[in-house]
């Protein structure tokens, strides 16, 4: 199970394959297990507290209670998240006992304003995400050899090929993704079968949640992420797409 696995090295790739195809049929607390014991403490885990976060946090907990180790947990702090997200953190923290860092972007959200002449999200959502995102993600992780990510296949089209450990060729880390085989329901089951706190928002039509400007609340058939810059061809941050 806890194969050892060369950080960096391209050669590395094909063993990578092999044991994200073992870990198909491995749960959820067992990669973590794995990965905290072969990357702690160059491990993180970026989370804005979506259902699937919130699954891992717990397991994560489970593990750390096992192993005496953890991920760097942080969240991407933009100035722009809802007033229920930061308390969701707040929640995790307590009934977890751990810490979930706060990362923010190099400007304050009044500096960026100033600087663009208004609302950057309004205007240009992507330099907007890089900004407040992307530049602060990239600078955390090139702290780390691997991080951890809630996506699953079933949530976009990028994230159907992705695989439960895969390299990370955007940031130059291993890149694990427990949940990547897991559907809405098992999530949502997980959650309610182990009293997780969740985002509030969740019960109020927001599927997906990301910063306010950018997110709305969808209707019951549409598609999970239909809400997010709506009236943008955009539907993703740039966190988990496989280019730049
Ligand atoms: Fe800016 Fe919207 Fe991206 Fe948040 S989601 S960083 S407000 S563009």
């Amino acid at each position: 199970m806890f194969l050892d696995l060369p950080p960096t090295a391209s050669a590395a790739d094909v063993e990578l394959s092999a044991l994200s195809s073992s870990f198909e049929e491995r749960s959820a607390s067992e990669i973590l297990h794995w990965a905290v014991e072969r990357f702690a403490p160059r491990l993180a885990m970026a989370t804005a507290f979506g259902a699937e976060g919130c699954v891992l946090i717990h397991l994560l907990a489970e593990v750390r209670d096992r192993t005496g180790k953890l991920p760097y947990l942080f969240n991407l702090e933009t100035g722009y998240q809802f007033r229920e997200t930061l308390e969701t953190r707040d929640h995790l923290m307590e009934r977890y006992g751990l810490e979930i860092h706060l990362v923010g972007a190099r400007e304050t959200t009044q500096e960026l304003e100033a600087r663009f002449g208004g609302p950057l999200y309004a205007t240009d959502p992507n330099q907007c995400c890089h900004l407040r995102k992307i530049e602060p993600l990239t600078e955390v992780l090139s702290h780390h050899d691997a991080w951890i990510s809630a996506i699953r296949r079933e949530q976009t089209r990028d994230r159907a090929r992705a695989g439960i450990v895969e390299r990370d060729r955007r940031f130059g880390l291993v890149k694990v993704n427990p949940l990547a085989n897991w559907t809405k329901r098992d999530v949502w089951t997980f959650i309610l079968d182990h009293d997780i706190p969740y985002n509030p928002l969740h019960d109020q039509g927001y599927p997906s949640i990301g910063c306010w400007p950018c997110t709305r609340p969808v209707g019951a058939t549409d598609d999970d992420r239909a809400g997010r810059w709506s009236g943008h061809a955009k539907t993703e941050c740039g966190l988990h797409t496989l280019k730049p």
